[in-house]
């Protein structure tokens, strides 16, 4: 072997051995995620596995319904979306409300919906943040990783995110009222209309993160899950 092909040897083999052990971390988060959370069955067209964190949330049972109402919506107007939350998301949780209408944890392969959302969002809005979503889910699979450090990027998937939750409310209903604020956020050049500042994003953990822990969250479910909690949406 010739030594300047060394190096490359090696960093490929590193980034092997590191997407194995973050793929291992991945399979360990989730199962023990799942053991710790509440199962309200996965009775719905996508067959996906929805959890209850809410701890027994006035608004729970509503949010499951419109999820599950959403769900089967999707799947007969978008089914492109259900096959990728299939492949690529692992479970729905309803937790406490956490800063965030919506989000997707890469490490768990979750997606979080605030278990209020049934008092306040109808069943298409639950539907387009579904599909917002998924879409991080797909592109979290494809290997794009996000971190603070590429606000580029993290604008780039975003804004991505966005132009899918605007397709599939197209389909469905191109009258609602998510159809124009879609568009606004696509057209505002401003980076802070898709991401928080990161004063905004530490204070809405924190705060999310007290909550959960009052209504008895375990303290590495409610880190977890803050994680989780990347960017306010609707
Ligand atoms: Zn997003």
């Amino acid at each position: 072997m010739r030594l300047e092909v060394i190096p490359i040897v090696c960093s490929k083999m590193l980034h092997r051995w590191q997407s194995r052990a973050r793929a291992l971390r991945s399979r360990v988060i989730s199962r023990l995620m799942a053991g710790s959370l509440t199962s309200v069955g996965c009775e719905n067209s996508a067959g996906i596995e929805v959890f209850d964190a809410s701890a027994e949330h006035s608004t729970m049972l509503e949010t499951h319904r419109r999820t599950i109402d959403a769900i089967t919506l999707l799947h007969e107007t978008c089914p492109i979306h259900i096959q990728w939350m299939r492949r690529c998301a692992k479970r729905i949780v309803l937790a406490r409300p956490l800063g965030s209408p919506a989000s997707f944890d890469q490490v768990s392969q979750s997606i979080f919906l605030d278990c209020e959302l049934g008092a306040h969002y109808d069943v298409v809005a639950i539907a387009a943040m579904l599909v917002h979503e998924i879409a991080h889910s797909r592109i979290a699979a494809a290997g794009v990783a996000t971190s603070a450090k590429r606000l580029d990027l993290r604008v780039r998937v975003e804004r991505r995110c966005v132009r899918e939750q605007l397709e599939a409310l197209l389909r469905i209903d191109p009258s609602h009222f998510f159809v124009q604020w879609s568009r606004e956020l696509l057209e505002s050049r401003a980076q802070s209309e898709l991401l928080p500042t990161i004063d905004e994003e530490s204070i809405a953990r924190r705060r999310a993160y007290r909550r959960m822990r009052a209504s008895g969250v375990p303290s590495w479910i409610s880190r977890l899950t803050i994680r989780a909690v990347r960017s306010p949406r609707p």
